[in-house]
């Protein structure tokens, strides 16, 4: 077989990764086409809402856990190596809260939390923070060297590096999969493999319609003061729904106030009691934040609301033939695109020649 033409549905980090590791194999003539591209803020695009850090919460010994583990080396890599990726490396707090145990957030982040989680021999610096430096309320913590993710800058370098490697990018809005393999899609008007990265709306899209999809809300403020590093709490007292963490981007892309994990709730508009909650809640965790002042101190640059495309039983990354075309599936990361990105990517590439070799051999 000659050049093997692919079209890669969905410009966020699943698909601009996918896109990525594929361009860099040879024998492939990639096209990635999406409704919304990096530069667009959309409640259909969970990508530029994103903090973004690297901050396990998968399960030991599972595959969101080897995915994640896999991402660790890339993402460290673009940290110390490409300052233009808008990468950099910062301390990450983890709080936790007797008091949360058994609720809902606890056991989301339960590995998060534990003591010794799988990510240990994975993350620099893994160590306890000594009891006696803990804020009154907080029974345990711990922290490591991971890093955050500036998805202002990030994105636009995934695209630069397709670019570079001579993916084509347009503007598609498909509403069956079996679009995406239309000729008249790819420049060589041929499609020979679809990628499906369409994230939360992989539940609306037909030949998919997958249910199993759904959004977990997430509200953010961004504003100017400077964090230093990132934080993370076991839970809030203002409901299972909402979280507290911090996070400051590289690359003075500002730090991120979360936030929030409503399931179910696909509101696109800012709830300005919760964006309250959550400066107050973000103050109270880093006082540092304001000079150990009230929220009327923290500079806003903006409000923000996303929906991570949380698919229950995980992320997607199965391949199957529809309308005689094989697709090959990458969405689904809840609240772990980034952190998973490589992971997902190496596995959906081994899909997509996994694919070609069947074709081959028929
Ligand atoms: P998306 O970014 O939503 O992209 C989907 C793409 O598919 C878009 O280009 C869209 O236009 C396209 N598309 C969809 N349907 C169609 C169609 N029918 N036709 C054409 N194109 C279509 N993750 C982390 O790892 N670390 C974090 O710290 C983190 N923090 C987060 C904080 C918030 C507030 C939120 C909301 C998310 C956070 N996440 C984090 C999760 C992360 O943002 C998502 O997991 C990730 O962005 C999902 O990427 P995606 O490419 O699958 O989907």
């Amino acid at each position: 077989m000659g050049e093997k033409n692919v079209v890669v549905v969905g410009a966020g980090v699943a698909g601009l990764t996918t896109a990525l590791l594929l361009s860099r194999k040879t024998g492939y003539k990639i096209v990635v086409a999406a409704k919304h591209m990096p530069g667009d803020y959309d409640i259909e695009y969970a990508s530029p809402w994103a903090g973004a850090n690297y901050m396990p919460v998968s399960i030991r010994g599972t595959a969101a856990a080897e995915w994640d583990k896999n991402t660790w080396g890339p993402l460290e890599d673009l940290a110390q190596n490409h300052p233009e990726a808008g990468v950099h490396f910062q301390d990450c707090e983890i709080h936790s809260r007797a008091k949360d145990v058994g609720s809902a957030t606890a056991n989301w982040f339960a590995e998060l939390l534990s003591p010794s989680p799988w990510f240990k021999e994975v993350l620099p610096n893994f160590r306890a923070i000594p009891k006696e430096s803990l804020r009154p309320g907080i029974d345990h913590a711990t922290v490591f060297t991971s890093v955050c993710i500036n998805t202002a800058i990030y994105l636009p370098w995934l695209v630069s590096q397709c670019l570079k490697n001579g993916v084509v990018f347009r503007r598609a809005v498909f509403k069956h999969i079996s679009e995406a393999s239309s000729p008249s899609i790819h420049p060589s008007n041929k499609v020979d493999l679809v990628i499906n990265c369409t994230g939360l709306m992989a539940c609306r899209l037909g030949g998919v319609e997958d249910q199993s999809v759904v959004p977990a809300r997430g509200q953010i403020v961004i504003v100017r003061n400077d964090a230093g590093k990132m934080l993370d709490i076991s839970g809030t007292d203002d409901g299972d729904d909402e979280a507290c963490y911090i996070m400051t981007r590289a690359a003075g892309g500002g730090t991120i106030l979360g936030g929030s994990y409503q399931k179910g709730n696909w509101e696109s508009q800012v709830d300005p009691n919760l964006a309250i909650r959550i400066m107050k809640r973000a103050v109270e965790l880093c006082p540092s934040l304001t000079g150990g002042k009230g929220i009327e101190h923290l500079d806003v640059i903006r409000h923000g609301v996303g929906l991570r495309p949380v698919r229950e039983g995980g992320t997607r990354i199965e391949k199957e033939k529809i309308g005689g075309v094989w697709v090959v599936h990458n969405y689904g990361a809840g609240g772990a695109g980034y952190q998973s990105s490589y992971g997902c990517a190496q596995a959906a590439v081994a899909l997509v020649e996994e694919a070609f070799e069947v074709r081959a051999r028929l």
